[in-house]
């Protein structure tokens, strides 16, 4: 049975014909086509950014663990992790999703996340809340995080902590997502 969380989508190019393709949060680990020229398009290997509104959409239709990384633009720290973020993404394409969260955009996310310093790691596969680390870590450390969790097979069930922070955030009048501007790298999620 599959679940349409919204319609959460995310921009992928082909990399024989270079046009884009959109393509939904729950297909990120399925094979998926080109509409274009029907080449097989490959998983993101990108940060996905991510602000208050479209987390809990990521979280539930996401069929693959995802390492959430909150940033706050102001630490030093956050920009040594950048690379390194970067990096791990480009690695872990298809097996897990990398997202960036803007804590100073979002900081009731963060705090409900349960974020004080930063960077702030949070792992999470399915319902579980796998692991957290607060403060920088090198690619080869973030990906021994996301082995235990990468390497089982089965479907996960949608996300008790996507449910606790989309009643927190409903909670929020007019929560605004804002995408930071300056940490370009990673492509933005779209809704269709
Ligand atoms: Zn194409």
């Amino acid at each position: 049975m599959e679940q349409t969380n919204g319609n959460l989508s995310i921009p992928l190019t082909c990399g024989k014909c270079g046009s884009n393709n959109s393509v939904f949060v729950h297909n990120l680990t399925s094979t998926t086509r080109c509409r274009t020229c029907r080449a097989i398009v490959t998983p993101v290997a990108e940060p996905v950014c991510v602000g208050a509104s479209s987390i809990v959409d990521l979280l539930e239709g996401a069929k693959v663990p995802v390492l959430a990384v909150f940033f706050d633009l102001r630490s030093g720290p956050c920009r040594v992790a950048a690379p390194d973020v970067n990096l791990l993404a480009h690695k872990v394409g298809g097996r897990a999703l990398v997202v960036k969260v803007d804590a100073g955009a979002c900081p009731e996310l963060a705090i409900a996340c349960g974020a004080h310093s930063f960077p702030y790691f949070l792992l999470l596969k399915g319902s579980e809340r796998m692991l957290e680390h607060h403060g920088a870590a090198p690619e080869t450390e973030m990906r021994r995080w996301l082995q235990p969790v990468t390497q089982s097979d089965g479907c996960l069930r949608p996300s008790r902590m996507a449910g606790f922070i989309d009643r927190y955030m409903r909670l929020l009048q007019g929560a605004q997502t804002m995408f930071w501007p300056w940490i370009r790298s990673g492509v933005r999620v779209q809704s269709t």
